[in-house]
């Protein structure tokens, strides 16, 4: 189980007075690191992945299907296992998460690079699942959802029940109950409203169905509570007419996702890594679409992104230009939890025109502690980077860490480094480890069974593979996939939308980017190879024995299918799951009985039923394979 500093948290008053003295003493941190590891090899590819769950509890009388409140009894349960040594053999960790009702689970220790680990990691995500179950009570279940499609709506949607009216959130919907009971959780969720200067302010389109209301009101927000007179005002300007509003940080930290991170064998490489992928991340965010459905309604869209963007937006009213800006602010173009804005490949700092097409952006810069790195030898790329990460304030701090030993500490650097959310994370070693210069691909949703989360993994390393081998360049200016990450959000984004998206990936300082389809990108199309033929060509190259081949070629079938429109999305599938059933009644909600039965379906595609009879929209034609 991941370490959580332990302490005393400031309120948000006393926080922002030490908010440059955690930004000043953490950029002295990197600095060490930096110092410590630049020269730093591995030579081994290490990477791992982190698949998180919600722990549902069905009532089979009621039929409903509740989010469990038992995380810590749970985990108590494993991190038990755990430190008898009874996990090793399954080289499995878990970690709690945002969510009371939440699991992380990871590989204990990282897969490498070989084949024979590449193929274990579906078997490493279903032991993961076994062990996560085998600790829970009676009718409970991990679940992959990436979006919990009730939770929020009127009614009891947690075991045990509580009313929403925590102090923390504030939320009309979310009791703070929903939140991990680790100080540091209900702490970052007061501190982003109180910064921010009011609640956060979730705004999703609904899906028109046949009769839904028109114009949608949402009827269910309760506008007459008067519990926190302030806040409790907010909804009526706050909540916009056609969409579903949300009001509290659990409806994005609560949802699901699927990462990956990825050793370097050194800092250069871990840099390219990083420009390289990012193209990458609304592409992947589209093909693993699976959350169409908040707060007890259809959404008009498919993806999660923006929901948990706005979720954590602690910029204030000035900051986001709708106010004038007061003395020392700065406009902030992004919330924390948003997409990149610099690539920071070193090839960039040879050739400044190709680097300021690329780098298209305007974006804040903390320029004090940008100067602090250039004079500490961090090159223009790196200082832009890493001073665009400290323009935030840290949003939780600890009373008893605000003195540190630089040299050996990192939670300064840590506490900005790690509340900025972005699709891809840089990630410096941790000072005095033998761990080196990694890089995290974070935009993918969680997908419903071990299978589809162990495709899109091993898809997303065998990619890093080819770009390295290949020398391939897919950059495309950041303005470009800002656009694509707008884009990503559509209804059926992966089979209509188009994407911009570099023509020639091998000719590195070509600029002709074209608008592709998501099937065009991963399977081809004219002129343009796709990303599972160039995977598999690098297979082959590799002389892969025919089994291992096959193997592969099972994973990297699913999403090429998944790409083609061949399968669905989950999500499509769960908008349609929900579209077709008998208590629906056309008019966009997601009823109790609903939401039980899909969640009861969801389990058993997750332990290899129904593949090729309900879930045969995402998994037709592929047999489960046991552990
Ligand atoms: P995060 O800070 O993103 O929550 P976690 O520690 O939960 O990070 O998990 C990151 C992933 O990185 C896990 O899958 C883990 O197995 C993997 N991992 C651990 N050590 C390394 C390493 N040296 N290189 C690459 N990946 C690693
Ligand atoms: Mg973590
Ligand atoms: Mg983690
Ligand atoms: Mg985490
Ligand atoms: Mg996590
Ligand atoms: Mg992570």
């Amino acid at each position: 189980m991941g370490l959580l500093s332990l302490g005393t948290p400031y309120e948000w008053k006393d926080a922002a007075q030490y908010a440059a003295h955690v930004r000043k003493n953490g950029i002295e941190q990197l600095i060490n690191i930096y110092n410590a590891h630049k020269d730093k090899k591995t030579t081994q590819l290490l990477w791992g992945d982190e698949v998180e769950y919600m722990v549902v509890k069905m009532d089979d009388k009621k039929k409903q299907a509740l989010l469990s409140l038992n995380q810590e009894l749970i985990l108590d349960r494993l991190t038990a296992q755990e430190e008898k040594g009874l996990l090793n053999d399954d080289n499995v960790s878990f970690h709690p998460e945002y969510g009371r009702y939440m699991l992380e689970a990871t590989p204990a220790r990282p897969y490498t690079g070989d084949f024979d680990d590449i193929l274990r990691v579906e078997g490493n995500m279903l032991a993961r699942r076994r062990i996560a179950q085998s600790s829970m009570a009676d009718r409970e279940f991990p679940v992959t959802l990436t979006s919990y499609p009730r939770l929020g709506a009127p009614g009891q949607f947690t075991s045990p029940y509580y009313e929403p009216k925590g102090a923390a959130s504030r939320s009309l919907f979310l009791p703070d109950e929903i939140i991990n009971t680790h100080v540091r959780f209900p702490t970052l969720t007061a501190n982003i409203r109180r910064r921010r200067g009011e609640k956060v302010a979730i705004n999703i389109p609904v899906y028109k169905d046949e009769k839904t209301m028109e114009p949608f009101n949402d009827p269910t927000i309760p506008h007459e509570r008067n519990l926190f007179p302030k806040e409790d005002a907010e909804a009526k300007t706050a909540a916009l007419v056609d969409h579903i509003y949300m009001d509290s940080m659990g409806f994005g930290m609560g949802c699901s996702c699927l990462q990956i991170t990825f050793q370097a064998t050194d800092i250069h490489e871990a840099r390219k890594l990083y420009d390289q992928l990012t193209p990458l991340t609304p592409i992947l965010l589209a093909l693993s679409a699976s959350s169409p459905a908040y707060r007890g309604y259809l959404s008009d869209q498919d993806v999660r992104w923006n929901v948990i963007s706005a979720s954590v937006d602690d910029r204030r009213r000035s900051e986001r230009g709708l106010e004038p800006l007061k003395e020392g602010e700065q406009f902030i173009s992004k919330s924390r939890y948003d997409s990149i804005d610099r690539y920071i490949g070193e090839d960039l700092l040879e050739d400044k025109a190709r680097a300021a097409h690329l780098n298209d952006t305007d974006i804040a810069i903390n320029d004090e502690l940008k100067n602090d790195l250039e004079k500490a030898g961090f090159d223009e790329l790196l200082a832009d980077h890493f001073g665009h990460l400290f323009i935030r304030d840290p949003i939780v701090v600890f009373s008893e860490r605000l003195e540190q030993d630089n040299e050996n500490d990192s939670d300064h650097f840590e506490n900005i480094q790690s509340t900025n959310w972005q699709t891809m994370r840089f990630k410096p070693p941790p000072p005095n480890s033998s761990i080196g210069w990694r890089v995290e691909f974070r935009p993918m949703e969680i997908q419903i069974t071990d299978f589809e989360n162990a495709a899109f993994a091993i898809f997303v390393v065998l990619l890093t593979r080819v770009i390295i081998s290949y020398n391939l360049s897919l950059l495309i200016p950041i303005s470009l996939i800002d656009e694509n990450m707008k884009q990503a959000h559509a209804r059926n984004a992966c089979r209509e939308a188009k994407f911009w998206f570099k023509k020639d990936l091998s000719d590195v300082k070509s600029r002709e980017y074209a608008k592709m389809s998501v099937d065009e990108i991963i399977n081809g199309c004219d002129g343009f190879i796709g990303l599972v033929p160039l995977i598999r060509r690098y297979l082959h190259q590799m002389g892969l024995n025919v089994d291992t081949m096959c193997r592969l070629g099972r994973y990297l079938d699913l999403v090429s299918q998944r790409a083609s429109g061949k399968l669905e999305t989950n999500a499509t599938w769960i908008r349609n799951f929900i579209r077709k059933h008998p208590d629906y009644k056309n008019d966009s909600v997601v009823s109790a009985e609903i939401n039980y039965d899909l969640v009861a379906e969801v389990e058993k595609l997750s332990r290899g039923e129904d593949w090729n009879g309900i879930g045969k929209g995402i998994l037709g034609g592929f047999e489960y394979e046991k552990e």
